[in-house]
């Protein structure tokens, strides 16, 4: 079913002030639009939530990506092709590169951004999990607040975050590692192109000798929000990496994921792929 355009509002804001002051009127529901590839979606199928919505993508205030000492801060509008382009991302923060290469084509990597992959709120969405394993933190704003929160502690439930419908997601900030870090990706789909994750995996590792210091990891489609997989890490972290931790994590990973059946995937395959997952990353750490 297509939708009748004409049922929905749209406002175009030329400021970040004016846009707050839009979602901050309590008469209409506002929603912000940025680059409406997945709110498109919803709209040709007639299933928009929401009838009255914000532009932001003009608003170069969630632009640009700005790098400091600590941080590499993305605006929210900052674009898969974006991400792909700058240099420190792909030097440092490789996984969030390699996810936005393996998000949708061309055309959705020019227009969806890195804000609308979060507040979509998808457990299968791909920047997630990359954005766990590098502790991200979040930047929102609202007519009267702005706050920074740890990223893991953004999503709530499925499809339920800590994002008031005042405010927006104003920028994503990743905290820049002074150690080297090993880097370990994987997308599973049912192709390797187009395709959305059945499981996607991300971790990152700093290892001395074969002793791990830090292990962080994310994964995506694997339980009802992105998760961030404390339970493992911990079990992980400061223990020599031998078949005995490797087998452990395992066994701690298998608990800490509920992954379901659905059209894409079985519970069964989720959790086999998941741990064989782990096991990879920890062996090419051993391996290195
Ligand atoms: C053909 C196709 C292929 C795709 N492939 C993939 C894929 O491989 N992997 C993947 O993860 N995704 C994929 N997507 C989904 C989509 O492209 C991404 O989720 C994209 O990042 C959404 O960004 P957007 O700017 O277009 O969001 P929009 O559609 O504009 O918005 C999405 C949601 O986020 C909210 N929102 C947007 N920006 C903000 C903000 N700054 N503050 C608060 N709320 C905000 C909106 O209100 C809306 O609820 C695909 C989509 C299509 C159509």
């Amino acid at each position: 079913m297509r939708a009748y355009i004409p049922a929905y509002q749209m406002t175009s804001p030329s400021s970040l002030n004016e846009a707050l002051d839009t979602l901050a009127q309590d008469n209409k529901d506002w929603r912000p639009f940025a680059g409406g590839t997945d709110l498109m979606v919803l709209l040709e199928a007639g299933k928009l939530p929401h009838k009255n919505y914000v532009n932001i993508w003009n608003l170069h205030e969630l632009r640009g990506i700005e790098v400091s000492d600590d941080f590499v801060t993305l605006g929210a509008l900052t674009t898969y092709t974006e991400v792909q382009e700058h240099p420190i991302l792909r030097a440092e923060f490789p996984m969030l590169c390699q996810a936005a290469k393996e998000t949708g084509g061309i055309a959705i990597q020019n227009r969806g951004t890195l804000g609308g992959n979060i507040a979509n709120a998808s457990p299968a969405a791909d920047s997630p999990p990359a954005l766990l394993a590098y502790e991200a933190e979040l930047e929102l704003v609202s007519k009267q607040n702005e706050r920074r929160i740890p990223y893991f502690k953004f999503h709530r439930g499925y499809k339920q975050m800590d994002l008031e419908s005042n405010e927006l997601l104003r920028a994503i900030l990743l905290p820049r590692s002074a150690d080297p870090l090993k880097h370990y990706y994987r997308k599973v789909g049912t192709r390797r192109a187009q395709a959305i994750s059945k499981v996607c995996f991300a971790a990152v590792a700093q290892v001395a000798g074969d002793r791990l210091e830090r292990v962080r990891i994310g994964l995506g489609s694997v339980a009802p929000i992105p998760i961030r997989c404390h339970r493992t890490e911990q079990v992980l972290e400061n223990r020599f990496l031998n078949d005995e931790t490797i087998a452990r994590a395992c066994e701690m990973l298998a608990s800490e994921i509920v992954p379901i059946d659905d059209i894409r995937s079985s519970r069964d395959y989720r959790l086999r792929v998941s741990l064989n997952l782990l096991q990879d990353f920890l062996s090419d750490l051993k391996d290195s």
